[in-house]
């Protein structure tokens, strides 16, 4: 931490800090300048933080030095972590392919869309069953049915299961049927469900809250992080600006800002970014080039009938041109198709 005195402060004014740091077994050392002095702190930040150093006198700034977060941190953890996903590596050396319909609605509907993405060269299938939707009259989702569909689908194609989980109360429900557990866009900030999901002892894929701002989805991670989950991949799907022609904004700078002071994995959902299916080849391509470690991408059978963001749901042309990318491009950046060093789970 780093105390920035006021031009104006007094060498008494000084001497007070130094006094306070010290009376809670800190190390201040001041550095002198021309106009301004600087004090750094060295010892528990925590005690600092209690000192209210902020509102004492002569003082203009006080700046944190370390990340507020600690188990998701590159700061304790250097090396960039691999998460597994019923066998299916998230990390630094591979790109992973998730794909599948926005909602479960339908076994015939799950089981196309499924082998839709398998086909393009998926390796997770997602699939909503419990939807949180901006209206309540809107499709809600199948509920348990709908997990039950997934894990039916996921016996018929091998594709490990991702569905979200909305409530703290379905924990136990999710857990029997998924292999991993999303945390959507609006449930970021939602920190009993985060609590609730770090203790369900399965991988979470957790979504960037759409108005929130990477220190505070890295703090979300670590709330997971704290219950003991350390399996935990990050996903970037776009922000709120002002700009109306996509959804949301994709903020692609996210991903090497989270890689360079996180150690999680972090993927791109471009569907959800932009909400508009022309945009997804591209987004996914950008993605890439910018070191995600995968995407998750939105298939419908037909997406015109879709009972949840049929907009952006991919098929046909666009599906190949998608599975293409995914293909091709990763080797480009140093990285391998996930698919290719699949672990049997145990
Ligand atoms: C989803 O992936 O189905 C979803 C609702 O995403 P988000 O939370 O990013 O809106
Ligand atoms: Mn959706």
């Amino acid at each position: 931490m780093v105390v920035v005195m006021a031009p104006d402060a007094t060498d008494e004014d000084i001497a007070r800090v130094v006094e306070k740091v010290e009376g809670v077994g800190g190390e201040a050392f001041v550095s002198k300048g021309v106009v301004r002095t600087i004090i750094g702190l060295v010892g528990d930040i925590d005690s600092f933080h209690h000192l209210n150093l902020r509102s004492m006198s002569g003082v203009a700034d006080v700046h944190r030095i370390s990340d507020p977060y600690k188990l998701v941190s590159r700061q304790h953890h250097p090396e960039r972590s691999t998460v597994w996903v019923g066998g299916v590596p998230f990390g630094p050396e591979t790109f992973t392919f998730v794909a599948g319909p926005c909602a479960v609605e339908s076994p015939a509907q799950t089981l196309e869309a499924a082998e839709m993405a398998k086909a393009a060269g998926a390796t997770l299938l997602r699939g909503g069953a419990f939807k949180p939707r901006t209206s309540p009259y809107a499709f809600q989702g199948l509920g348990v049915r709908g997990l039950e569909i997934l894990s039916s689908v996921r016996e018929a194609t091998g594709l490990p299961i991702v569905t979200e989980i909305t409530d703290a109360r379905d924990v136990k429900v999710v857990v029997e049927h998924a292999d991993m557990l999303q945390v959507g866009t609006r449930n970021m900030a939602n920190f009993g469900l985060l609590q609730a999901v770090g203790e369900a002892g399965k991988p979470v894929l957790l979504k960037r809250g759409m108005n929130s701002t990477i220190e505070e989805w890295l703090m979300a991670a670590e709330y997971i992080a704290q219950r003991g989950n350390l399996d935990v991949v990050l996903c970037e799907r776009g922000i709120r600006t002002f700009e109306p022609a996509t959804r949301n904004t994709l903020d692609i700078s996210a991903v090497p800002v989270v890689q360079a002071t996180s150690h999680l994995p972090v993927i791109v959902d471009p569907s959800h970014a932009a909400g508009r299916k022309d945009l997804v080849v591209p987004l996914s391509r950008a993605a890439i080039a910018v070191g995600a470690d995968g995407v998750i991408v939105d298939v419908h059978p037909d997406p015109e009938s879709a009972l949840c963001d049929g907009p952006q749901a991919l098929l046909g042309n666009d599906l190949r041109l998608l599975a293409q990318a995914v293909r091709q491009l990763p080797p480009a950046v140093g990285r391998v198709d996930a698919g290719t060093r699949v672990r049997t789970p145990v």
